[in-house]
């Protein structure tokens, strides 16, 4: 009789993700209509800075007010995927919401299974095959597994995967023009990604309420 030994390997998963230096633009009329809006002009070399995938993945969630924050992001981390580009601004804004959905919904089967996603989860599931190494970083006494992320998209594929595995439970920021994930660590009811935000907020709604007793006053006098 065969006897099966599985043994969970406990050390540290690192996801290494170099930016590539890609060029992303926004192609107009006729030429946008044939090729597709957004065009990336390939360039081979990385970015010597590593990017850490969790905060690739906070400014990839970010709401982007327009064409601009798209190109801007997609400048700033170079090749989205290697499985199918993205296209346009609009197909960029779907991937937010796949991405988004994937985090909050609390059955991932739920969010990965609907019809809507269909297209989507395609690359998704083909992103999820990275290459794998164990190592032992020099100076490090224990090893290490490293996931090196070949694009954006993959880089993000893996931490939604580690996020659901590990059970961490993400929220997204309440200020309109921020929409960040956090992980909830506590039991303290937060609405916003940090405090910047809650303060931006508080100050918003300070400036309204004036507004309004300074208008009720106008209509009193
Ligand atoms: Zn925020």
């Amino acid at each position: 009789m065969a006897h099966t030994t599985a043994t969970v390997l406990n050390v540290p998963l690192h996801i290494v993700f170099l930016p590539t230096k890609d060029r992303w633009l926004i192609r107009r009329g006729k030429l946008a209509k044939r090729y597709g809006e957004l065009f990336m002009a390939p360039a081979p070399s990385l970015r010597r800075v590593q990017m850490d995938a969790w905060e690739l993945r906070s400014n990839f969630l970010a709401n982007m007010p327009d064409e601009h924050a798209v190109l801007a992001f997609l400048n700033a981390t170079g090749r989205f995927s290697s499985h199918g580009s993205v296209h346009s601004v609009q197909e960029f804004l779907e991937w937010q919401r796949v991405i988004h959905d994937l985090l909050e919904t609390s059955s991932f089967h739920k969010a990965h299974g609907s019809p809507r996603n269909d297209k989507f989860m395609v690359i998704f599931n083909a992103e999820n095959e990275f290459r794998f190494s164990l190592d032992i970083w020099k100076g490090a006494e224990e090893g290490v597994a490293v996931i090196e992320a070949k694009s954006s998209l993959q880089a993000i594929v893996a931490t939604v995967l580690i996020d659901r595995i590990r059970g961490t439970k993400i929220q997204f920021c309440a200020r309109p023009d921020c929409g960040r994930p956090y992980a909830v660590t506590s039991s303290h009811e937060r609405k916003y990604c940090e405090s910047y935000c809650a303060h931006v907020e508080s100050v918003r709604r300070t400036r309204r309420k004036k507004r309004k007793q300074h208008k009720s006053k106008e209509e009193v006098q």
